[in-house]
């Protein structure tokens, strides 16, 4: 996320990598805490696998047009082919043309809704990173193998026995680092076959915060969201804060710093998880061990909870909120 900081950021990040901070690294299972209505749906395992696979040297940063992003794309949809996951169109690879030539590749899924099934909820989240830059892979463990792991968990949980009431897209998004792409390119799609989307769920960087802190952001454009998330932050494991969002907080407003900034722009609402900048943000240390695993797995079982209250109270709380 934040690409506006990327030519800082990179400026200032050529000189010797940070150590990795291996006193934050959590392998031990939570303490008995009272559990979110996500917790049991959440495969903490297989989140962890997923997030460390991502984010390792293998995958070579990820970076939009590599051979290493071509390998977390062939990850992901051998993961949606594991969970029997319908493609929303004729193949899950949906390509576009990159600003500076080659192919990028957002890799999409469908669960078709029980009660509104022409009614549409993306779940996005960008797989792409910065790649190999002075020959110091940046893996981006937080940013995004975080976010596409708990997408993949959110997959599993509606290809599995859960039925959503509106259709679900899961939108593992492609060249977000270089200015959004892949987000773009799937709302002009989806705009143009004039697909009804009703809310985009986004996640970027989920998985690192020191002070159990995770954000929505949006609600300010959908006040009618916010009872619905209220409830969810009340019986979250994790700080479910609301805001980040505001036109007047400047740079803190993180509408345009991530892929909701495209359905945004589209007149589509949003709800945008994720922390605050960290010192491991747009760095070679953004590492599977600089990542808070508890933190993490509270944040997708938050996540979880989020989409299925959504699901179950959108239409009622945008109706209500239309009156205004
Ligand atoms: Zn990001």
């Amino acid at each position: 996320m934040k690409q506006l900081l990327l030519a800082l950021v990179l400026a200032s990040s050529c000189g010797a990598a940070q150590p990795v901070q291996k006193s934050q690294t959590r392998t031990t299972q939570p303490a008995a805490t009272p559990q979110s209505t996500g917790a049991k749906k959440i495969d903490r395992a297989r989140l962890l696998e997923d997030v460390r696979t991502l984010s390792s040297d293998a995958m070579e940063g990820r970076g939009a047009g590599t051979k290493g992003g071509e390998m977390a794309r062939a990850y992901v949809e051998g993961r949606f082919k594991e969970l029997g996951l319908a493609p929303l169109w004729d193949s899950y690879e949906q390509p576009f043309d990159l600003p500076k030539g080659g192919k990028g590749f957002n890799v999409v899924g469908y669960v078709k809704g029980t009660k509104y099934p022409e009614r549409l909820v993306v779940v996005s989240a960008h797989y792409d990173h910065l790649g190999v830059r002075n020959g110091q892979i940046y893996n981006g463990a937080d940013d995004n193998a975080s976010g596409v792991a708990v997408l993949l968990q959110l997959a599993a949980h509606y290809a599995g026995a859960a039925r959503p009431e509106h259709s679900m897209v899961f939108a593992a998004l492609d060249a977000e680092e270089i200015g959004l792409v892949g987000a773009r390119e799937l709302v002009k799609r989806l705009k143009a076959e004039k697909r009804d989307v009703a809310l985009d769920v986004n996640m970027d960087m989920v998985g690192h915060n020191d002070r159990g802190e995770l954000y929505a952001s949006g609600v300010y454009y959908t006040p009618a969201l916010k009872p619905s998330l209220e409830r969810v932050a009340a019986g979250a494991p994790v700080k479910l804060l609301l805001g980040h969002d505001r036109p007047e907080q400047g740079h803190d407003d993180w509408t345009n710093q991530s892929d909701q900034y495209a359905f945004y722009k589209a007149g589509i609402p949003f709800v945008y998880f994720g922390v605050e900048d960290h010192k491991d943000y747009h760095k070679p240390t953004d590492d599977y061990e600089t990542l808070t695993l508890d933190f993490f797995v509270g944040a997708a079982e938050t996540v979880l909870d989020a989409v299925e209250t959504l699901d179950a109270e959108l239409e009622a709380a945008t109706k209500a909120g239309a009156k205004k």
